[in-house]
């Protein structure tokens, strides 16, 4: 490990980058770096938990949280048997074989629960909570021989030899005993609120533009337990609407653990108590899975966050950059989480850093990659703008379009919770597996025009 002063190292040292924060985007950003760096040190000021614990670092992770499909594929890849390390600790694993066990229901119609999906299998879902996914990954990245971690331990900021990056400065939790990591690439990870454009600007770079845009969401989580086999649904989402601005997410967790989270759009502030909280789900949810959600142990507190914004930070659009930092996860982008996307993106973009480690090498890493990840990020951070704006009233020209793209919504789906085939793609859109425009495709219109003929015929006779 190298410590001590960051200036002097000749071309033969080992080549060591420094990952700042260990988090799902540190851990994948270290896991990719292993194999081109002789040695990672992973800086966390959290002290890491031995087993599955929550922990300060990641306050969201009281929220239901859920990894996409696609996000579980690349995490399969990058640790090959994680899929069966999470059924080991408890997490239900789900695939789209029997529709019953999942309960979506989007502008007020549920999605076909009946039969199988032509191709279950693309749409494995690992229902562990966070602190479980975080800790198998975690012991998957702690197992890496050139991979150690630094925990209890506050970054302070990336130490600069002229224009390239040399180390980070850090200093101990406990005693503010600060030293110097010597590094040839230090990556941020360090979530929302990292400094990187803050140490960029004292340094005289520019910061990075900040595309943003107003969500104002509320999230009130209750963990609980349920007796073994009393529900039989595994998933239950309930989507708010332009009509009504709460929704709900259910979803079964290891240790026959169930998350409940109410969430409130457009700034529609939740309740904070329990049983306020479980009139609100009486509302929403079908009667026998708040039958069993009533009478179940409810374990710690109940959770409330407020999600102001989703933040894109183009430093792929930046002229001048420090040499040696890169930056990853939602210090890159934090989009609402609603849509359950950030992990994925953190995903998505390891992958694209493995890509230009594998294609360019370690000298000039930071223009590929920040144009890979963008190129990952556009579609995610385009498909949330449209959902958000379909859920969040607004005024003036843009109701038209609006109407529009509810109705659309409102025929899909109401087509779908007979159509299989609307329903399948319906999913893989929302397991990230493909596009949005997958929804518009002519195919897809024809059904939803054909189903609604049908209805309106049926109405009139
Ligand atoms: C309410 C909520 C619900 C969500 N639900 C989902 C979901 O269902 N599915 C999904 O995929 N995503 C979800 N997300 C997003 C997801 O949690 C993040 O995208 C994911 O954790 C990746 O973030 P990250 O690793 O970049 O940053 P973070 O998870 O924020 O982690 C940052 C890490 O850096 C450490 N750190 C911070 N500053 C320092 C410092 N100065 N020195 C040392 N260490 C530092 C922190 O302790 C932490 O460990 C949700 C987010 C929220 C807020």
């Amino acid at each position: 490990m190298v410590i001590g002063q960051a200036h002097g190292r000749d071309a033969m040292s080992a080549r060591v980058a420094v990952v700042c924060g260990a988090s799902m985007a540190g851990l994948l950003a270290a896991r990719v770096l292993a194999d081109a760096y002789d040695s990672v040190i992973v800086v966390e000021r959290d002290l890491l938990p031995d087993g599955v614990s929550q922990r300060p670092g990641v306050p969201q992770g009281h929220h239901l949280h859920m990894l996409l499909s696609s996000g579980l594929r690349i995490l399969e890849r990058l640790f090959p048997g994680l899929i069966a390390d999470l059924r080991a600790g408890g997490a239900p694993t789900l695939d789209t074989r029997d529709l019953s066990l999942t309960y979506v229901e989007v502008s007020g119609h549920v999605l076909c629960r009946t039969g199988a999906l032509a191709d279950p299998d693309a749409m494995l879902t690992a229902l562990a909570s966070r602190p479980l996914l975080e800790s198998v990954v975690r012991e998957r990245v702690r197992a890496l021989c050139n991979v150690s971690f630094r925990e209890g331990h506050d970054v302070i900021g990336p130490v600069l030899s002229g224009r390239a990056v040399s180390g980070v400065q850090v200093s101990e939790r406990g005693t503010g005993r600060q030293c110097v990591l010597s590094a040839d690439l230090v990556i941020d990870a360090t979530g929302r609120s990292a400094r990187t454009p803050a140490f960029l600007a004292a340094q005289g770079f520019d910061r990075p533009v900040e595309q943003t845009y107003r969500v104002q969401l509320s999230y009130a989580s209750q963990l609980f337990r349920v007796p073994a086999g009393a529900m039989r649904e595994k998933v239950a989402i309930i989507s708010p609407t332009l009509q009504r601005p709460t929704g709900a997410g259910m979803l079964a967790y290891e240790d026959n653990t169930v998350i409940f989270t109410l969430i409130g759009v457009a700034g529609h502030r939740l309740p904070t108590d329990l049983t306020e909280i479980r009139s609100a789900a009486a509302e929403l949810l079908p009667r026998h899975i708040h039958t069993v959600l009533e009478a179940a142990e409810p374990l710690g507190t109940l959770h409330n966050r407020q999600y102001p914004a989703s933040v894109w930070r183009r430093y792929d659009k930046l002229a001048s950059f420090p040499t040696g930092l890169l930056v990853i996860g939602d210090a890159v982008c934090s989009f609402n989480p609603v849509y359950g996307q950030g992990m994925t993106s953190a995903a998505l973009q390891a992958r694209a850093l493995q890509k230009v480690l594998a294609n360019t090498g370690i000298t000039e890493l930071r223009r590929p990659y920040f144009r890979a990840a963008a190129h990952e990020i556009a579609p995610i951070w385009r498909a949330n703008r449209l959902n958000d704006f379909a859920a969040t009233p607004t005024t003036g020209w843009a109701t038209w379009p609006q109407r529009a793209l509810d109705s659309y919504t409102r025929a899909y789906m109401a087509a779908a919770s007979t159509d299989r085939a609307l329903t399948e793609t319906f999913l893989r859109v929302l397991q990230g597996l493909d596009s949005g425009a997958a929804l518009v495709g002519p195919g897809r219109v024809a059904r939803v025009i054909a189903n609604a003929r049908r209805r309106t015929q049926a109405q009139v006779a």
